[in-house]
C-alpha cells in the first residue's frame, strides 16, 4: 500500500490468477491449459512475423482476423470484436454493456472475474445459486435483471446448458445483454452463436487460449450484433487501439486455418477427461458431469484444501477455491496421459490405497 493510491485502488479486490510456478518434473493441472502444443501452422505464422515489419504497429482494428473468424463462425465481420485473451474482451462487455440500474445476474459458483470487474466498473450484482445439482437453471434468473452473464460450460463445474436452454434464457430477457462466455464450448458444449441471428441482446464469448492451446498468444474475441460489438469497439479505442500484435493476429487466422489439428487435439482432450473420469470414480471421488477440459470433483472422506496440499507435495498442481460451497472440491485440468497417471498414482499414495486406475 501506499498513499498516493487512488480511492479506486483501495477498493479493488484483484482476481488471483492459478499461479505459474517453476518446479522442475511438475504436473501443472491448475489453470485449464492444453496438454498439447498448438498446431505447428501457428508457431509457422507467427516466425513469419518476427520481421522488421515488428516496428510498425499491427492493424487496430484486426481485419484479417475478424474476417477469418466471421467466416469460421458464419456471421459477418461487424459482428466479430478481438481482444487481448478473452479477459479483455470479457472487461470491455462489462464496462460497455452490463452497468444498468437493475444488477447484472451471474451463478453464485462461477468464473471469480465477473465480481473483479463489477467492483472496477461499479456495477452492481446479484449472484444467482446454481440448484442441489450444481447447475444453472434458467427459471432462476426470472427476476429483475440489467443483464446476464453465464459461463456455458460454467466454470469451475464444467457442467453445461443445451443451446434450447440459453435460448429460453435469451427470449425471457429480450431487453437485457445476454453474455456467454464459451471459453470451454469447444470440448462438448453447444455454441449460442448460430442464436445471434435471432437475438440482438446476445453477445457469446471465446478464447483461443483453451482448445486452441494459445493461452501464451492472448487472443479471445466477442460475436453479436453488430450494435453490440460497435460498444464493444467504443470501450476499446478508449482504452488501447493496438489489443493484438502481429504476431497473435497471424498466429491465430493460422489456427482458424488448421481445422486437422484443431478437431484432433480437441477429441484427445475428451478422451483424456473420460479417462479421469472414470479414474476419479474409481479412487472414491464424486464426479461432476463435465463438458469442459478440466473435471471438478470431491472425495467424500478428504477435505479438499488437505487434498490439494498433499498432490502439491508430490508436484501435482490443481486447483482448488475457498468459497463455501465448493471447498470440498478439486479442479483438475486434463492433462496429457502421463499426466493422468501421474495424478492417479499421487492419489492413490494419498488416499492410501495402491490401486491403480484408469
Ligand atoms: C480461461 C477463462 C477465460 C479467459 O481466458 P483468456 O485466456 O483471457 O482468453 C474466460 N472465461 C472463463 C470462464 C475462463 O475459464
Amino acid at each position: 500500500m501506499s498513499r498516493f493510491w487512488s480511492r479506486l485502488t483501495h477498493d479493488l479486490t484483484p482476481y488471483v490468477p492459478g499461479e505459474q510456478p517453476r518446479m522442475a518434473d511438475l504436473v501443472k493441472l491448475n489453470t485449464n491449459e492444453h496438454p498439447l502444443g498448438p498446431s505447428p501452422r501457428v508457431l509457422e505464422a507467427i516466425r513469419q512475423e518476427a520481421t522488421d515489419a515488428l516496428r510498425l504497429y499491427p492493424d487496430p482494428l484486426a481485419t484479417a482476423l475478424r474476417a477469418a473468424l466471421a467466416s469460421y463462425h458464419r456471421v459477418r465481420p461487424e459482428q466479430v470484436f478481438v481482444g487481448n485473451g478473452s479477459d479483455e474482451v470479457l472487461a470491455h462487455t462489462f464496462a460497455a454493456l452490463l452497468k444498468h440500474d437493475a444488477p447484472l445476474l451471474f451463478p453464485d459458483i462461477t468464473y471469480s472475474f465477473y465480481p473483479v470487474y463489477c467492483r472496477l466498473f461499479g456495477i452492481a450484482c446479484e449472484a444467482v445459486p446454481l440448484d442441489q445439482a450444481m447447475r444453472v437453471r434458467v427459471a432462476d434468473y426470472r427476476r429483475p435483471a440489467g443483464a446476464i452473464i453465464v459461463p456455458n460450460p460454467n466454470a469451475p463445474t464444467g457442467i453445461a446448458l443445451s443451446r434450447d436452454e440459453i435460448a429460453a434464457l435469451l427470449d425471457e430477457h429480450p431487453d437485457a445483454p445476454v453474455v456467454i462466455d464459451e471459453a470451454y464450448v469447444d470440448f462438448g458444449a453447444e455454441t449460442a452463436i448460430p442464436l445471434v441471428a435471432s437475438h440482438d441482446n446476445l453477445l457469446v464469448v471465446q478464447t483461443m487460449s483453451k482448445s486452441r492451446a494459445l493461452a501464451g498468444l492472448r487472443v479471445g474475441y466477442a460475436i453479436g450484433d453488430a450494435g453490440l460489438i460497435e460498444a464493444l469497439t467504443r470501450v476499446k479505442d478508449s482504452f488501447n487501439s493496438y489489443p493484438l500484435g502481429r504476431p497473435a493476429q497471424a498466429g491465430a487466422i493460422a489456427s482458424l486455418e488448421d481445422e486437422a489439428w484443431f478437431q484432433q487435439s480437441r477429441l484427445a482432450v475428451i478422451e483424456g477427461r473420460e479417462r479421469m473420469n472414470s479414474g476419479l470414480e474409481q479412487l472414491g471421488f464424486e464426479v461432476l458431469p463435465s463438458s469442459a477440459n478440466f473435471v471438478f470433483a470431491r472425495h467424500p472422506a478428504h477435505d479438499g484444501a488437505a487434498l490439494a496440499t498433499a498432490l502439491r507435495q508430490r508436484a501435482v498442481i490443481v486447483r482448488h477455491f475457498t468459497a463455501p460451497r465448493i471447498s470440498d472440491y478439486l479442479r483438475m485440468t486434463v492433462g496429457s496421459d502421463e499426466q493422468i497417471d501421474r495424478l492417479f498414482s499421487a492419489l492413490s499414495q494419498i488416499l492410501g490405497r495402491d490401486r491403480r486406475a484408469g
